[in-house]
């Protein structure tokens, strides 16, 4: 794997009046780690893992998990590596996991499906245990709604924490954050007091939102009006964040996008996770603004 060095930059910029902001990589398949510089990166934001699932054995796999999960630690270096656990459902089918009602949106997607089907969350689990001992390892949980669905979660990372010590096996607590994409939890994050960190998953968050599925071209104008409710709900959870001291940063394709940059920054955010081939113009957008999302200043 390609070793970052203790000099680089490592996705660390500024805006012109001199606020740190720090980009990650979003990564959707483990092969696109060799062809990005992770010194361009303050590591792996999210993570993606429903490239993992191509057949319901392989997402059982523990040990293809595990090589995985090592290959993105080794890449990210000293920085972290944030893992979303498997976020099917939605717009991400397998057939033979979950019922066919689980495809919907409003359905069983997300960590809904993994604590309906714990043996899922269990198999990825203890292979995140074993590899948090080898970096910095961070684990995101998709479409949290409720507190209770993160103790539950956590509760499954804990027994298993023991089973596995008990087979001698080496392990590691990971930090456990959540994805903010669903309005009842970005608007009440003070009540996830548990979580380590938080991520905005703005892909999902808009078409809650505005009631239009992110894959409805008859309803992409309405998606994309809800803009400034996007915003906005970003600005609330930002500040509920910082209240509690816990960090808080974003996932979701508008943070790729140079339009929405100043707006994201004014709202508070710090920590943007981007498409890798978007790190670049984004980093340059940051570069000539204002902390306030006001241009550069003469
Ligand atoms: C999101 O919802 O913004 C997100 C980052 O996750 P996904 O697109 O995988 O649902
Ligand atoms: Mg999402």
């Amino acid at each position: 794997a390609v070793r970052p060095t203790a000099s680089r930059a490592g996705g660390a910029i500024q805006t012109a009046d001199g606020v740190a902001i720090r980009l990650s990589a979003i990564m959707n398949d483990p092969r696109d780690l060799e062809a990005i510089d992770p010194a361009s990166f303050a590591g792996i934001g999210l993570m993606r893992t429903e490239f993992l699932v191509t057949s319901p054995a392989d997402a059982f796999d523990e040990e293809k998990h595990y090589d995985i999960y090592r290959h993105a630690l080794d890449w990210a270096g000293e920085s972290p590596a944030i893992v979303r656990m498997l976020d099917l459902g939605g717009d991400k089918t397998l057939p033979g996991l979950g019922a066919r009602r689980s495809e919907s949106f409003m359905g069983l997607r997300g960590i809904r499906l993994l604590l309906a089907r714990p043996e899922l969350a269990r198999a990825q689990a203890r292979a995140l245990l074993r590899a948090a001992v080898h970096g910095n390892l961070g684990v995101l949980l998709p479409m949290v709604t409720v507190p209770g669905e993160l103790d539950a979660m956590r509760a499954i990372f804990e027994e298993e924490s023991t089973a596995l010590g008990k087979r001698g096996l080496q392990t590691r607590m990971p930090e456990i954050g959540m994805m903010v994409e669903v309005p009842a939890a970005a608007l009440m994050l003070d009540r996830f007091s548990r979580s380590d960190f938080f991520s905005f998953g703005t892909n999902d968050l808009a078409q809650y939102l505005a009631a239009a599925a992110r894959d409805d071209q008859s309803v992409a104008a309405l998606y994309d009006a809800a803009t400034p409710a996007v915003y906005r709900v970003i600005a609330q959870g930002v500040a509920l964040a910082e209240a509690m001291n816990k960090p808080i940063g974003i996932c979701g394709e508008m943070a790729s996008d140079p339009r929405h940059i100043p707006a994201l920054i004014a709202a508070g955010l710090r920590q943007f996770s981007v498409a890798p081939n978007r790190v670049a113009d984004i980093g340059s957008t940051i570069g000539g603004m204002c902390s306030d999302g006001g241009p550069r200043r003469r």
